[in-house]
């Protein structure tokens, strides 16, 4: 029994879907839960009681509801079961108000109506829908022709079946608007703490835990096209005399700015982050060796000739590049690691200097 209810339960359910299509489905999974235990041995005693009509009624939305179960099965995907669900739940309540259902208590089953639609369409279209369904209720019900087979409700009755079924409308109706409010700003909330998590405050750029996603991706992309890929690890020189000269403000002040320039100088495809204190990372898709040394000169050169004006102070800073293109054979760390090793002969090599040396006259020929 624990394994069929699980089976149910669990029906169409997978890793990648969200929280929110998990809810829906497992409350799908749950109405042909509900439609086994109540409509067959209903439709056994309609047969019983030669009702044929509701047989047939009950018949059919049993096999739509199991086929919508088969549906999410295979797809995993909700939604166009939630169609059949609520269509043929529409027409299965307005039969049972028009007839009464077996002992005239058929009606009562129309009090589910108002949750589920909220709660597999979204607020506007549950609206719509609750509209729709309660106003061919209404004239099943406050009609003054009485069709064939229909039942006649009490006057008194009527009015009181609609007061309380539009209370519950209601009630449904701002439980969904609080739900999806509190929905949407959980959603925003964790999209701006993912944002917060990948990226540094100071400048902006993708933090070291941020790029460490995009370089996965990009070694994987070039790897699989055969493309060539290039780092480069630079690193402000002195820049601790920066910080005891001008303050730390100050040296906050030269980090943005050169996050601002290595934006502006960069092409589309690159991505910058800063990978430590004063240390900045290019990841250079598409590029070979050759490439990355002429960025990362034209990088040099810019921010040798930066000033950047700090309260009346001039400040002016160079940096230190090193470069490698990643082997595909090897591991993206080891690619980074070789970078970080051309910064260190850059540093041991006098600073304000690219790493390997470009070869004499190469970047005028680039
Ligand atoms: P080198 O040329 O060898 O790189 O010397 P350096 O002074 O740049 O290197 P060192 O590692 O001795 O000092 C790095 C300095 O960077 C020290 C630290 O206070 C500063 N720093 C790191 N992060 C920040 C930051 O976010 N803001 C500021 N203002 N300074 C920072
Ligand atoms: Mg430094
Ligand atoms: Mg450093």
């Amino acid at each position: 029994m624990k394994k069929i209810i699980n089976f149910i339960w669990n029906n169409g359910i997978s890793d990648d879907i969200s929280i929110y299509d998990i809810s829906k489905t497992r409350l799908l999974n749950l109405s042909v839960l509900l439609c086994l235990i109540f409509l067959g041995p209903l439709a056994v005693k309609s047969y019983m009681s030669e009702a044929y009509v509701f047989v047939v009624i009950d018949l059919m939305v049993l096999f739509l509801f199991i086929f919508s179960f088969i549906y999410i099965r295979i797809t995993s995907n909700y939604r166009p079961a939630s169609h059949i669900m609520i269509h043929s739940l529409f027409f299965l309540l307005l039969f049972l108000i028009y007839s009464g259902g077996i002992g005239k208590t058929g009606y009562l089953w129309m009090f589910i109506f108002p949750m589920a639609t909220f709660f597999l369409y979204d607020l506007k279209r549950g609206l719509v829908y609750l509209a729709v369904f309660t106003a061919a209720a209404a004239f099943l019900v406050f009609a003054p022709i009485r069709l064939h087979g229909a039942v006649e409700y009490p006057v008194l009755f009527r009015s009181r079946l609609f007061a309380a079924f539009t209370v519950v409308s209601v009630c449904a109706a701002l439980y969904e608007t609080v739900r999806a409010k509190s929905y949407k700003s959980l959603k925003e909330a964790s999209i701006k703490l993912e944002k917060m998590a990948k990226h540094d405050a100071l400048t902006g750029l993708l933090n070291r835990y941020g790029i460490s996603e995009r370089f996965d991706y990009e070694f994987s992309r070039a790897k699989r096209n055969k493309t060539s890929l290039t780092v480069i690890i630079c690193d402000i020189d002195l820049f601790k005399s920066v910080n005891d000269r001008y303050g730390h403000d100050a040296g906050d002040d030269v980090l943005i700015n050169i996050s601002q320039l290595f934006e502006e100088y960069k092409r589309s495809q690159d991505i910058i982050a800063r990978w430590g204190g004063e240390e900045f990372l290019l990841l250079l898709p598409d590029t070979d060796l050759s490439g990355g040394l002429v960025l990362a000169e034209k990088m040099r050169s810019k921010i040798s000739d930066m000033i950047v004006v700090y309260e009346k102070n001039e400040i002016k800073v160079t940096m230190s590049f090193g470069v490698s293109e990643l082997e595909m054979s090897e591991s993206a760390s080891i690619g980074i690691r070789k970078a970080d090793r051309q910064l260190l002969k850059a540093k041991e090599n006098g600073k304000d200097r690219v790493f390997p040396e470009p070869i004499e006259g190469f970047l005028r020929n680039a």
